[in-house]
């Protein structure tokens, strides 16, 4: 449905250099499915969300939407931003304040090119707020909405030109915590309603996991990984997506041989560390492993297990209501573990420490070769 390829976008910096804001960005958004940019400030999402708008022209690549191109940079193709049958809602949703509920939504009809009939604004503007569940809401000062209706209205102005394709750039943004909380689940379910494609750019990884039927981790202007929520925090391709996603520990070490389905086998300081799944160039020998501290088992008896097993202690522990958190250590490596609230240990206890195998991702180090595009080398997918 949308089909973006090799995407490059530069600006002029500050002091006269060149910043690459895209560059070279790929990615397709199926029919229906919403897809989000997630990555720090300033890796290119805004920018690629824009070339694709057709608020900023790109210096090279294709987009296209529908199986339309609407910009080829070979082929000189630049489709303005009113053709391209595109929806948007940002950050400043932008509420005209001194309009009504259903003056704001027939607004950009009114302006349109294309001329439409009283009637049928009537019936566009009502239908486009009754999607977002407004409908009863018409009549009202657009100011007197709550936050988050203010946000659906948002929501029922850019479908209403029923656009093939709804761009999102930090919608949730503006609303308090427990708001965008409620509000993550509304998109979700008003997306999967309507069947709308969706582009959605956010730096928050929590509503990026929420949100999304698959994800694409930005930096420095290039793609990192793409895929869904589970695939991208189960199995990082690398350090940077592993620490940006969620938080996790890594533990330094060396190759000990790769042996296809069996996974990696990595010696480190806590001995050696069996990863069942791995993204590791054909060269590398330094490498890093990420276990999340939730995946971490720690225990007063041994489990029955036969790999990954090692002594550790308690250093401190804090409570958080739905989870305790332990910082241990295991010789000079100290790592963080994420219990159940019900697992208690005293600072100073001896334990058990276990790393599930089919937690564990070898990953390369900063630096290191990682595997060319297309050949990752995961061992064995986890369930
Ligand atoms: P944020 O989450 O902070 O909005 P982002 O990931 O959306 O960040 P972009 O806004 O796309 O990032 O910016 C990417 C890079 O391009 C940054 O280094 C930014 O400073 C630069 N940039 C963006 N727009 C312009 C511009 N109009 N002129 C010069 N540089 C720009």
């Amino acid at each position: 449905m949308l089909k973006v390829s090799n995407l490059r976008k530069r600006f002029a910096g500050h002091e006269g250099q060149t910043v690459h804001a895209v560059d070279g960005v790929s990615f397709n958004v199926p029919q229906g499915k919403l897809f989000t940019l997630l990555g720090p400030s300033g890796c290119g999402k805004t920018t690629t969300l824009r070339c694709i708008a057709g608020l900023e022209q790109a210096h090279g690549g294709e987009i296209a939407v529908d199986n339309r191109v609407v910009f080829s940079h070979d082929r000189n193709v630049h489709i303005p931003a009113h053709a391209r049958g595109i929806g948007m809602v940002f950050q400043s949703y932008a509420i005209w304040p001194h309009m009504s509920v259903f003056e704001n939504v027939a607004f950009p009809l009114r302006v349109s090119k294309q001329r439409y009939s009283r009637a049928e604004i009537e019936t566009r503007v009502l239908a486009a707020l009754e999607r977002v569940h407004l409908g009863s809401y018409a009549g009202r000062e657009a100011t007197k909405l709550s936050g988050g209706q203010q946000q659906r209205l948002a929501l029922a102005r850019a479908l209403v030109h029923e656009p093939k394709l709804l761009l999102l750039d930090e919608p949730l943004s503006n609303l308090d915590a427990k708001l965008r909380e409620h509000m993550r689940f509304e998109l979700k379910r008003l997306q999967r309603d309507l069947d709308i494609t969706s582009l959605y750019v956010t730096h928050d990884q929590v509503e990026a996991l929420a949100l999304s039927n698959q994800i694409a981790v930005m930096k420095d202007g290039c793609i990192q990984q793409i895929g869904t929520p589970r695939e991208i925090y189960e199995q990082p391709a690398n350090q940077f997506v592993a620490d940006f996603i969620g938080s996790t520990n890594f533990i330094h070490g060396d190759l000990q041989g790769v042996s296809g389905a069996e996974g990696y086998g990595v010696a480190t300081e806590l001995g050696r560390v069996q990863c069942a799944t791995g993204r590791i160039g054909a060269d590398t020998s330094k490498v890093m492993v990420s276990v999340r501290p939730e995946h971490v088992v720690i225990s007063s008896t041994p489990p029955e297990v036969a790999e990954n097993l090692y002594r550790g202690q308690v250093l401190n522990w804090i409570f958080l209501g739905e989870s305790t958190d332990f910082q241990i250590r295991i010789g000079n490596q100290e790592l963080r573990v994420r219990s159940h609230p019900d697992v208690q240990f005293s600072r100073g206890s001896d334990i058990w420490v276990h790393l599930p195998p089919r937690r564990c991702v070898a990953l390369a180090l900063a630096g290191e070769p990682e595997p060319a595009a297309g050949t990752e080398t995961a061992a064995v997918t986890t369930a």
